[in-house]
């Protein structure tokens, strides 16, 4: 499934291409249990470079299509497939295979990432970058901080925890963690966009504290690919 991003003015810019398992037996099984358990057998590796072909796939069939040839469609990539040593030449191979402009394909990695060898980090990234990749940094605050890294890493976007979205008109620290955040990223020269906007206040007090780009349900929640389609198509 995928869930839209937009911009300030709600316009849909992307979607964040989102694992649903549907279990014969135990029905829809939620990312966070199988996740961490794919992990940890190591299925991660295979299961994200299906997940990265497939996005691929679809951003090549939106080619030509009115209101969906620039789009960018977001891809999570967890620490350990991002650390697998074929990663990079895998992701360099699909964009070869589908020829897709690289700029519509985005890479969401954790900030977990950054307690490996930073240097070997920056170097994949860095050989992305090289064909147009882009790259968003997750989940983030809430993590393994170290700014010095950040501005190492050829970022393009700061995605801001879902955590800290959903009390940020009820906390005032999440909201001063927030505001932090965005005054960060653009400091950085990097987009910053809120995951798990659900409200009108939330997106009022984010696009007042200068974020602009969102995600959430208040926008629409994770549907299936041809259901997106025709949300778009249908604007
Ligand atoms: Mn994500």
């Amino acid at each position: 499934v995928v869930q839209r991003q937009v911009d300030a003015r709600a316009r849909v810019i992307g979607a964040e291409v989102l694992v649903r398992w549907n279990h014969p037996v135990m029905g829809m099984v939620s990312p966070a249990r199988f996740i961490p358990l794919a992990e940890d057998t190591g299925l991660i590796v295979p299961m994200g470079r299906w997940v990265l072909a497939s996005a691929c796939a679809q951003i090549a069939r939106w080619r030509g299509r009115a209101g969906l040839s620039d789009l960018t469609l977001a891809v999570n990539v967890s620490a350990r497939e991002f650390r697998h040593p074929g990663f990079v030449d895998h992701v360099l191979r699909t964009l070869d295979a589908t020829r897709i402009d690289a700029t519509r394909l985005k890479l969401e990695l954790t900030e977990s990432i950054l307690a490996d060898d930073v240097d070997a980090v920056v170097r994949s990234m860095s050989a992305l970058k090289a064909r147009a990749v882009q790259f968003s940094l997750d989940d983030f605050g809430t993590g393994f901080s170290s700014l010095a890294y950040l501005q190492r890493m050829p970022l393009d976007q700061l995605k801001i925890d879902q955590s800290f979205v959903r009390s940020v008109v009820t906390s005032a620290g999440d909201a001063s963690i927030v505001r932090t955040v965005i005054a960060l990223g653009r400091g950085l020269g990097l987009e910053v966009i809120a995951e798990g906007v659900e409200t009108e206040a939330q997106r009022a007090f984010l696009a007042d504290s200068g974020c602009d780009r969102f995600q959430g349900y208040l926008f629409g929640r994770p549907v299936p690919v041809d259901e997106f389609e025709r949300g778009i198509t249908a604007d």
